[in-house]
């Protein structure tokens, strides 16, 4: 939750309807909204203001939101979350891959929207650390805890034995819980930049982490798919120890 001083979310939307919507349910929940329609007045409000979170709609009437991600992302890390009725699996990934944060469809309720802010907001306050807690701390979510000092993975307490790379991208979703990485992310972070491996890499070693994981592997509870863009780690629920 926000502290005393109260996390700035931007909103750039330019339907009137959604932009009520957002800004009420942002309010609600204790953030500060800061509202725009347009691309260029939002660039400016980034610099002035400097915000905790972007909310970003792609089709504005000035500018396309891919350009805004485009820009923003030369200066700042500022945790960007999509909101867009564009919903193809390419128009998805492209918009992470340019350094979106997450991504969420229209329509949505406010209980999901509320949920990618505080993955946003959480992984902006963790990324400073996130050496540190890979080295030190652990990730938990139900019955499941990522101990980044072992390097193992235990599910109620028994080690699931995952191999060296199975446990790299479960670590890797864990550090990123709640937010979808895509792909190429993804073979990104664990192969290199210069990776030229496909998904099916990825998909290979994800069925085998979910037989390990996953009481039934085809209705995950810890590692979900974003079909054709990647996949998204359950977040920790709120009463969770966080060591
Ligand atoms: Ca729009």
């Amino acid at each position: 939750m926000p502290g005393d001083i109260k996390s700035k979310v931007l909103i750039i939307e330019d339907d009137p309807g959604i932009c009520t919507f957002l800004k009420t349910t942002v309010g609600a929940a204790g953030y500060d909204a800061i509202v725009t329609g347009s691309g260029s007045h939002a660039l400016n409000i980034i610099a002035s203001h400097c915000p905790d979170c972007i909310l970003l709609d792609l089709g504005l009437p000035d500018m396309d939101g891919c350009e805004i991600i485009r820009s923003v992302r030369k200066w700042t890390q500022t945790p960007i979350v999509v909101i867009s009725a564009r919903s193809t699996e390419e128009d998805k990934a492209g918009a992470l891959d340019l350094g979106a944060d997450d991504y969420i469809t229209k329509p949505f309720g406010a209980v999901e929207l509320l949920a990618r802010i505080r993955a946003a907001l959480r992984h902006t306050h963790t990324t400073a650390e996130d050496g540190e807690l890979a080295l030190t701390g652990s990730y938990r979510v139900g019955e499941l805890c990522v101990d980044y000092k072992k390097r193992r993975v235990f599910l109620r307490g028994q080690d699931v034995h995952l191999t060296p790379n199975e446990f790299r991208i479960v670590a890797l979703l864990g550090r990123h819980a709640g937010q979808v990485m895509t792909y190429k992310a993804l073979l990104r972070e664990l192969w290199g930049p210069s990776v030229s491996m496909d998904n099916k890499i990825l998909r290979v070693h994800m069925a085998n982490i979910r037989r390990k994981l996953e009481q039934n592997p085809n209705q995950p509870r810890y590692i979900f798919t974003e079909v054709g863009v990647g996949y998204r780690m359950a977040e920790r629920s709120e009463d969770e120890p966080t060591d």
